[in-house]
């Protein structure tokens, strides 16, 4: 038998976090000390990026290590099949205890059970903030409390009954800070006193910029008008630039308050395998399915290739492996997190596994060969609530290349309604808040052959193909 020398794994994941509500990535409108104690004692990285930037799909990127186009979850829509391989069923077969807690978002009955695990008990597709059902084991019950509490009380349930003389791999995926962000009632008035700054690009006013950027329903000012996400309707008399500043202090606040129960609730997991005495033996992990816009572009919602959408946070502690308060600008991808745990474990990675271990980043040296760019595919196009056009596309360490190609190629949860294609490019050194598409700007007229090469290399090793494209 393998013995305990093999790390634990602790995969702590939320719905929808994005890195600048984190004050370990320098957040300016909220404190995550808890969070930060991972980054402390390991690794920041600020430069990990989403290979498609919705719920489902980077599920199923994490589980897999294979892009949506693999792995069959191109859209909120799509069920995982199960019969695939994930990291969980090969750490499972390996000796490990497995368990998933909290949101799965995959699909339920059938194949779409959660696979790979000794224990789960999910809540149903997006879950409830209060009283959640959760399914354990493919038994539906309902439980009185809070979400983000009973998940890491299920956790801690599920930790105290593991066989000690096992390694343990647990997913602890939160439902929060997901909309319609409703907060913990200890947490209901926690920055009911302040105002909470606004992003630099509040008020973009989107020239330059494409038409799917225009037509995308996800304008604070315009587009969020949902009692359940706002709780009660803006007070009258307000010029629109008043309530478009009201409806982003209602919606931060209550994002923020949902944040704040889950960085509660990290600490208490940390603070167990503290009492424990196997923080020292385990391998924590904090990230989010992807980023969020925060008033960023005057948007909330995510799908976006831009910045704060593509971003995820990513810290990671294992003191055993990994020097303390370290920081890494290395490109590092969703696809690459189960190829790392299974290095860290000691399981062979499967060939079809599309992302590369971080163990070289983590112990303080980036490969030379290491990715200096990386390819993402945003599948669902003009969905019913957002109308994000369907895209792909390559970020560099200094550039941007999006495609807009605009149909839907019959993925699910679209509409089968072309638009015309679309190019946007940004130069992030100059730009780093992508307000300015230089696409058609001479200047730039001779790197442009170089990126589209660039973006038909990553689409190819990944094994996508490319539509017909247009200039
Ligand atoms: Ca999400």
């Amino acid at each position: 038998m393998k013995t305990s020398q093999r790390p634990n794994i602790l995969f702590i994941m939320s719905d929808d976090h994005a890195s600048h509500a984190m004050s370990c990535y320098g957040s300016r409108i909220n404190a995550t000390p808890n969070i930060d104690r991972i980054a402390e004692g390991g690794m920041r990285f600020d430069n990990c990026f989403c290979t498609n930037s919705i719920c489902s799909p980077s599920r199923a990127a994490i589980l897999t290590g294979t892009y949506n186009h693999i792995n069959g979850v191109k859209s909120i829509e799509d069920h995982f099949d199960g019969r695939q391989v994930t990291f969980p069923k090969l750490l499972q077969a390996d000796g490990y205890q497995t368990a998933i807690i909290g949101k799965w978002h995959l699909g339920h009955g059938g194949l779409a059970d959660p696979t790979g695990f000794d224990y789960w008990t999910v809540v149903p597709g997006q879950g409830q903030y209060y009283d959640p059902i959760f399914i354990e084991m493919g038994i539906e019950k309902q439980i009185p409390g809070y979400v983000t509490d009973l998940t890491a009380d299920f956790c801690i349930d599920w930790l105290d009954k593991r066989d000690k003389d096992r390694p343990f791999m647990l997913m602890c995926h939160h439902k929060a800070p997901h909309r319609p962000w409703d907060p913990a009632e200890k947490y209901a008035t926690l920055y009911d006193d302040i105002d909470i700054p606004e992003p630099e690009t509040f008020n973009d006013d989107y020239a330059t910029r494409s038409q799917a950027v225009l037509e995308a329903k996800m304008r604070i000012d315009r587009d969020m008008n949902d009692i359940v996400d706002l709780k009660s309707l803006p007070p009258a008399g307000l010029t629109p630039l008043e309530e478009k500043k009201w409806k982003y202090q209602r919606y931060i606040k209550d994002y923020l308050r949902c944040v704040a129960s889950i960085d509660e609730n990290v600490g208490r997991l940390l603070d167990y395998l503290d009492r424990e005495g196997i923080a020292d033996d385990t391998i924590v992990v904090y990230t989010s399915d992807q980023g969020f816009f925060l008033g960023d572009h005057g948007w909330y919602d995510k799908r976006f290739m831009y910045e704060e959408s593509l971003r995820m946070p990513f810290v990671i502690k294992y003191p055993r492996d990994i020097q303390p308060g370290m920081v890494t600008e290395a490109m590092a991808l969703n696809v690459d997190f189960p190829v790392t745990f299974l290095e860290y474990a000691g399981v062979a990675v499967p060939p079809e596994m599309q992302g590369r271990s971080l163990r070289p980043v983590l112990n303080g040296t980036v490969p030379a060969d290491w990715r200096t760019s990386m390819y993402y595919r945003y599948w669902m196009h003009l969905d019913e609530w957002h109308n994000v056009y369907s895209h792909y596309g390559i970020r560099t360490e200094r550039y941007k290349l999006i495609y807009y190609y605009a149909e839907a190629l019959g993925t699910s949860g679209s509409i089968e309604e072309n638009r015309p294609p679309e190019w946007e490019l940004f130069d992030l050194e100059n730009d780093p808040y992508e307000l300015n598409n230089v696409y058609r700007d001479p200047a730039y007229a001779e790197l442009l052959p170089k990126l589209k090469a660039e973006l038909r290399s990553l689409q190819l090793a990944v094994l996508d193909e490319p539509v017909q494209e247009v200039d």
